[in-house]
């Protein structure tokens, strides 16, 4: 098995990269999902939340009050380090579940926007980057994704750096050109993979 960290800052195409690395047969773990699955209600996580947070973070109907806990974590770095000394353990160790049921020659994409924030590359045996430069990112989540700019770089500046993210890779897709132009990247480092995949099996 070869266990690939994917990331890239918001908008920078790391989405597009996974969902084209999937169809040349990767497995891919895509972590914004089990961040939502570690919260569900019941789950040990969500209590410990509630815990630290208090009931008022709890929706009625049980489930995580996403705004209400938004609020309590945005501009205080403190509680946003208590959030994800919950979240992240959690994370981590369903990411390993999941890794797990996959094939002993498959190739394991764990796709994670905070890879770099997590400290999670160094459990990787490759990882890749996709990276563009910040303007970029603005201006496709402005455009295509309707955020304002404002939004949008805050939402870039609560992110690893471009140079912190690039700093942590193997292998950087640089993702400024055309879709098309990414496509025929990506269908190189599949190639990439699976060669790595190859040597490692031996
Ligand atoms: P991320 O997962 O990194 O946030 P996405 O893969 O969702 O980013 O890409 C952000 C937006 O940019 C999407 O609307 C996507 O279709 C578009 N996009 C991705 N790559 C390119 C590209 N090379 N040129 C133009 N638009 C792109």
């Amino acid at each position: 098995m070869l266990r690939v960290g994917l990331t890239g800052g918001i908008g920078s195409g790391k989405s597009t990269v996974s969902s084209l690395l999937a169809q040349h047969g990767a497995v891919v773990i895509d972590y914004d999902r089990l961040a939502r699955d570690v919260v569900e209600p019941g789950s040990p996580a969500l209590d410990l939340i509630a815990e630290r947070f208090g009931a008022g973070v709890i929706a009625a109907d049980g489930s995580l009050d996403r705004p209400a806990l938004g609020a309590l974590v945005f501009a205080d770095p403190e509680a946003l380090s208590d959030l994800n000394g919950i979240t992240h353990p959690a994370i981590r160790s369903l990411g390993h579940d999941r890794e797990s049921a996959a094939g002993p020659d498959a190739v394991v994409v764990h796709d994670n926007p905070l890879l770099v924030e997590m400290g999670a590359a160094a459990a990787c045996d490759v990882v890749v980057v996709v990276d563009v430069p910040v303007e970029v990112q603005v201006q496709r989540l402005t455009t295509l994704r309707g955020m304002t700019e404002a939004d949008a770089r805050a939402r870039i500046a609560a992110q690893a750096s471009r140079e912190e993210r690039t700093g942590a890779a193997d292998l950087v897709i640089d993702n400024t050109g055309p879709q098309d132009e990414l496509a025929s990247i990506v269908g190189g480092l599949w190639d990439e993979l699976v060669s790595r995949a190859a040597a490692k099996a031996v």
